[in-house]
């Protein structure tokens, strides 16, 4: 049986897995789907986290966090897990898509949360073949062509400035006129030429044949509308936390979460369920942020060490 078991690979989940293995617990696994990383690896740049002023591509960026992690005995499973239970005997039992079980003293959940979709008519049909939710991934397929952006967030406009440097033009896409991204943000993407805003619009469609997108329709809020012949739409429009592996089989949760499905933690990160922790961008009212992710994921290690202490099986 595991001491600790961490679902998820992202900074949260690495950093979990740093602190508590050089904190002295042995059998410590990160189950991770992917490569490990986690979603700041889709970003063409990081250039917020304190003390690493040189600006790199969310990959560059993360490459080292798994070594590190590793040095100290943190173990790594590729493997997607899609229910965690809590068992009387006071055991964590983890099911793993293959449908093997793990049994785990504690757990912590740091899945992270994914990009949402629009909700306009193509969007699901073309996703893949245009439509795309990842600049630095499909950014280069449309080198020296016009693409339309969709949003008003950070993230939103940084993938727009950075499409900007390749793409011959832009087409902000945003539904108000003011933009929740941070005004420095905001200000570069004013100050760069081939960005155009398109505000308070919508997409109405996407349209296209069997080869891919060839444009979009923009409505005003007037309804006049506008046909913006691009290859290429990129969506950034928030992110969906990923919490389906707290659902039981029987439809209950195994802890509380906001109206919004963050895992509701207090400041050690312990969610409802004793020996369940979560970090990162899970867990509720999470600024969104590598260093933030990084720093719940300590949080939450030395918290699970402290409950460990006191673990007994019933
Ligand atoms: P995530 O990074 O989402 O990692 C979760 C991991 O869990 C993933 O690797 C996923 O594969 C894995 N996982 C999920 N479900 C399962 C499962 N069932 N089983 C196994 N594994 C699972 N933040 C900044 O500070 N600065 C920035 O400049 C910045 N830019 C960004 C740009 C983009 C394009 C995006 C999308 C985000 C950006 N962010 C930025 C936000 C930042 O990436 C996140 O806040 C941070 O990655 C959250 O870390 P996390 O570990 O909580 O989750
Ligand atoms: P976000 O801040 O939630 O912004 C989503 C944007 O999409 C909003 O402008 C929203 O419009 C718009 N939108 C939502 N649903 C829509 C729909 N159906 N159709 C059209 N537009 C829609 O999401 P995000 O930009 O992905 O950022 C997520 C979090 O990560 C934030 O906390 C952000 O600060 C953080 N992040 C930080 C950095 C950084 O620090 N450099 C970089 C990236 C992300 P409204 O504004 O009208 O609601």
């Amino acid at each position: 049986m595991l001491d600790l078991a961490i679902i998820g690979g992202g900074p949260a989940g690495l950093t979990a897995g740093l602190y508590a293995t050089r904190g002295g617990l042995k059998d410590v696994v990160m189950f991770e789907k992917g490569m490990p990383g986690g979603q700041i690896t889709q970003s063409s740049e990081i250039e917020n986290y304190p003390g690493a002023p040189k600006v790199l591509t969310g990959l560059e960026f993360m490459e080292s966090w798994p070594e590190q992690a590793m040095r100290f005995g943190l173990k790594h499973e590729m493997e997607e897990v899609l229910r965690v239970s809590k068992q009387p005997n006071n055991v964590f039992e983890l099911t793993l898509a293959g449908g093997k079980t793990v049994h785990a003293k504690s757990v912590i959940v740091c899945t992270g949360s994914n990009p949402k979709r629009a909700g306009f008519e193509g969007e699901d049909t073309f996703f893949g073949k245009g439509v795309s939710t990842c600049a630095t991934c499909d950014g280069f397929f449309y080198k020296g062509k016009e693409v339309a952006v969709l949003g008003g967030g950070d993230t939103a406009l940084e993938e727009a400035l950075h499409l900007a440097k390749t793409s011959s033009k832009i087409y902000l896409i945003h539904r108000r006129d003011a933009f929740r991204a941070s005004p420095a943000t905001v200000e570069k993407v004013k100050n760069t030429p081939n960005i155009e805003l398109v505000l308070n619009a919508q997409i109405k469609k996407v349209y296209g044949g069997p080869m891919g997108v060839d444009g979009v329709i923009v409505a005003d809020k007037a309804g006049n509308e506008r046909d913006l012949k691009v290859p290429g739409i990129f969506t950034f429009v928030g992110m969906n936390v990923n919490n389906g592996i707290l659902r039981q089989e029987n439809g209950d949760v195994l802890c509380e979460l906001s109206k919004a499905g963050e895992v509701i933690v207090d400041l050690s990160m312990k969610t409802s369920t004793p020996g369940l922790f979560a970090a990162g961008d899970i867990r509720i009212e999470a600024p969104k942020q590598v260093v933030c992710a990084a720093g719940d994921g300590a949080t939450a290690a030395l918290s699970a060490m402290g409950y460990l202490e006191h673990w007994e099986s019933k």
